[in-house]
């Protein structure tokens, strides 16, 4: 559309200096302007942006006048006549007409945000552009030498080129959630909490991820995580591997195996991490390591003994044996492992015997494991040098400059939600405090570090219709990165934040401005809250489906609704505080589990190559960023070599 109506304006300027043409030629040296041949007039246009007085769409305007002065420029004085080319646009406007938006505050200041990120996006794919010193204020400022060429060549190699990479996936983050999240955090602030913005959407790029999986139309994480991971979609509940295989069918996983960014990473001799607030072995992070026909595969005992026997290996083995497994795969590598591991889990690594409980292990056998390996023990005698911690105490005493292996199992299971964490038995680290000390390791590598941060949690207490526990990770999620972006440099970290799919969670009603997020509806100018047709209140949140209302008080862990039945439909809230902790919002359809939504996700991008992300996606495209702006590709095959 654009190029239509450049192309328009083009063709109407060539029509307006033909007219000056009649009748003169520029041979003979006299008067260029009245008809007569002269050498000395001249013509020139000047594009006018949007909003201009003249052409409110865009536009060129012509000036022709006579070199007077001989200068070579057409001086203001020497303007003879002015011409205005305008885009029509979509309609036709005078500034006066739209003046009331032109004037509004939040028009400029969109405006202000489109020029902002438009300019930042040509400054970084435009070569010339980056020769010259950036004079915008969030640009890089970079001292090149050299020629002009050498520069630009220069220039154009370090925009694109990241030398760490952090991908945030808010597991389960939907729209929705994003959106209700800014306005919980913002509330919490003390504002009206509309106007808030989460720390990643701030981000100068954002776009769309399709999140389907090649044969489900709503998706599971197993399969959205491979695609960004790995550049390629594939099936639902399938870790690390193409659609060619047949899920929870071993014999079909030979030579359909793709390789991840971590992978990639490691082999370019960065350092890697992974950090969940889910089990470690859980589909997001298992689809940075693993290779797995079934996302359940967690543990040998979650495996049928026909997997076992036709040669598959469980998640949990095989992030323990990343190192040996990647170097047998390739030829010649020889890599140093995972340099960061930390997340909840605990069960698929040790044996299946209360002499291995953790001191702050939950059940009466912690491990699961049926095949008597303690995988924990195993990670201490690979890396010696590196550290096992299983509760806060330990991650505490962790000093980040020294270490350069750390292993953190902080619960047998799932961390806990951000709001239940003051529960823990013997305390865990929050997703923020992880997020910074993985960083401090990992920077102590000068060829840089990839990093997956995930926050597992979001999805499960939308599971559980919880809305409560679902926006609070998101917040604590929204913080990890604000402190992964405080840490770092945009010159050479691309910081990605996205979800892997979304929730059948709504934000709906008319509630007016600045109502509590979590609150009933209460329309615009009103004090009470508005009644349904059914004559009873209604929350702003709510699900399609999932476990129903539930009223638990001051309750933190999201879960706790699993311990009462299902109880959908509507409910007279007239006298329960739905913005309590405990408060599960409304289901109209019964299920033993709220489901995901199959709508698109956001991508959120900053630094090297973060220009890439734009429009609506195929989920993959993720991988393919974090290629282009790191070469992780081209570095891992250049060792290969
Ligand atoms: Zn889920």
């Amino acid at each position: 559309m654009n190029k239509i109506r450049l192309s328009a304006i083009a063709l109407a300027v060539m029509g307006l200096s033909a007219c000056g043409s009649d009748g003169d030629d520029g041979q003979t040296g006299a008067n260029g302007v009245d008809g007569s041949d002269g050498k000395n007039s001249i013509v020139t246009q000047t594009v006018l942006q949007q909003g201009n007085a003249h052409c409110p769409n865009s536009g060129v305007k012509v000036d022709s006048g006579l070199d007077s002065n001989a200068n070579g420029q057409l001086d203001e004085t020497e303007i003879q006549a002015t011409n205005y080319v305008c885009e029509a646009g979509v309609t036709e406007v005078t500034n006066t007409q739209i003046a009331t938006s032109l004037n509004n505050d939040w028009f400029k200041a969109g405006q202000q945000t489109i020029t902002h990120a438009k300019s930042t996006w040509q400054n970084a794919v435009s070569a010339a552009a980056g020769a010259k010193a950036m004079s915008n204020n969030n640009a890089r400022i970079v001292t090149l030498s050299g020629d002009a060429n050498a520069q630009a060549a220069q220039l154009t190699e370090l925009k694109q080129q990241a030398k760490n990479i952090i991908l945030f996936v808010g597991d389960g983050m939907g729209i929705s959630t994003v959106t209700a999240a800014r306005i919980l955090d913002g509330q919490n602030k003390g504002k009206m909490g509309e106007e808030h913005q989460l720390s990643f959407e701030q981000f100068p790029f954002a776009g769309l991820a399709k999140t389907y999986n090649v044969d489900a139309q709503t998706p599971d994480s197993a399969g959205t995580m491979t695609a960004m991971m790995s550049g390629v979609k594939t099936d639902v509940g399938v870790i690390g591997i193409n659609e060619n295989i047949e899920r929870g069918n071993c014999a079909t996983q030979s030579g359909n195996e793709l390789v991840t960014a971590l992978e990639l990473a490691e082999i370019a001799g960065k350092s890697t991490g992974i950090i969940s607030t889910a089990r470690i072995t859980h589909a997001t992070p298992a689809a940075t390591y693993a290779k797995s026909p079934d996302r359940n595969w967690e543990d040998v005992s979650d495996m049928p003994q026909s997997a076992i026997d036709a040669g598959c290996t469980d998640i949990a083995t095989q992030l323990i044996e990343f190192e040996q497994h990647l170097e047998s795969r390739y030829s010649d590598i020889d890599v140093d492992g995972i340099d960061v591991v930390m997340g909840g889990g605990r069960r698929h690594f040790l044996p299946k015997d209360p002499a291995f409980n953790s001191p702050d292990a939950n059940s009466a056998t912690e491990g699961d494991r049926t095949d008597n390996r303690n995988l924990i023990t195993e990670w201490q005698t690979a890396y010696p040098q590196g550290h096992y911690v299983y509760d806060e105490a330990g991650f505490n005493a962790i000093n980040p400059d020294s270490t350069n292996k750390l292993f953190g199992l902080f619960n047998e299971s799932h961390m806990q939600y951000a709001a239940d964490r003051k529960n823990d038995i013997a305390g865990e680290p929050s997703l923020t405090a992880m997020t910074e000390k993985a960083i401090k390791i990992l920077d102590n590598n000068d060829q840089g570090f990839f990093l997956m941060v995930e926050s597992g949690r979001i999805d499960h207490s939308h599971h559980a219709g919880s809305a409560y526990g679902a926006l609070t990770d998101t917040i604590e999620f929204a913080n990890a990165v604000a402190k992964a972006d405080s840490m770092t440099d945009d010159d050479d970290t691309l910081i990605v934040v996205t979800a892997d799919h979304g929730h059948v969670f709504t934000i709906a009603g008319y509630p007016k401005r600045g109502n509590p997020i979590l609150g009933k509806v209460v329309n615009v100018g009103k004090d009470e809250p508005a009644l349904a047709e059914d004559g009873m209140p209604y929350t702003t949140l709510g699900y399609t489906n999932g476990r129903g209302f539930m009223d638990l008080g001051d309750e933190t862990n999201a879960d706790a609704s699993y311990d009462h039945d299902i109880n959908t439909g509507r409910k007279d809230l007239t006298n329960v505080d739905t913005t309590a902790t405990g408060f599960h919002q409304e289901a109209l359809i019964p299920k033993s589990s709220e489901t995901h939504s199959g709508e698109d996700v956001g991508i959120f991008a900053k630094g090297p190559g973060a220009f890439l992300v734009n429009g609506t996606n195929e989920q993959s495209i993720i991988f393919h960023v974090m290629d282009k702006a790191a070469n992780l590709v081209q570095q891992a095959n250049s060792q290969l070599n």
